[in-house]
């Protein structure tokens, strides 16, 4: 699979959309879910062209694997989620419901998150 430039997260890096960044860095973006799922619901991407969690993980640098887990430990301590708790979602291809082919993490919480599948 080749990553596609015309991704709605491949605009958004672009400038071509408007996003409202909560970090933006030499490489990692961060910005809350246009269709929140949770009082909390954050989107954080790399800069680089990484389609999946695997892919990210296969090849991105240590410098942008460290910049991406910061910037994931850096929201949940801006939005106030660890003493309550949150999840993390990484959905990757047609079976888990991927729908943006840019990598992103989802990061849920603010309220209880329930059961942690629901096959809907
Ligand atoms: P996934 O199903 O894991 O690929 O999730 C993609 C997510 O991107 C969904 O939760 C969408 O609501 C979100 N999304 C799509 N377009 C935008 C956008 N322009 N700004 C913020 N979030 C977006």
């Amino acid at each position: 699979m080749t990553y596609d430039n015309n991704n709605i997260f491949a605009k958004i890096l672009r400038g071509e959309i408007p996003c409202d960044p909560l970090i933006d860095n030499d490489h990692v973006l961060a910005f809350r879910d246009i269709t929140p799922q949770a009082p909390v619901h954050v989107l954080v991407i790399p800069k680089g062209s990484y389609i999946s969690i695997e892919d990210f993980s296969a090849k991105a640098t240590s410098e942008e694997i460290t910049a991406f887990h910061r910037a994931v430990a850096q929201i949940i301590q801006d939005e106030n989620l660890s003493a309550m708790g949150f999840r993390v979602i990484a959905n990757a291809g047609a079976h888990g419901g991927q729908e943006v082919p840019h990598y992103h993490l989802h990061i849920l919480g603010g309220e209880p998150l329930g059961s942690m599948l629901a096959k809907t």
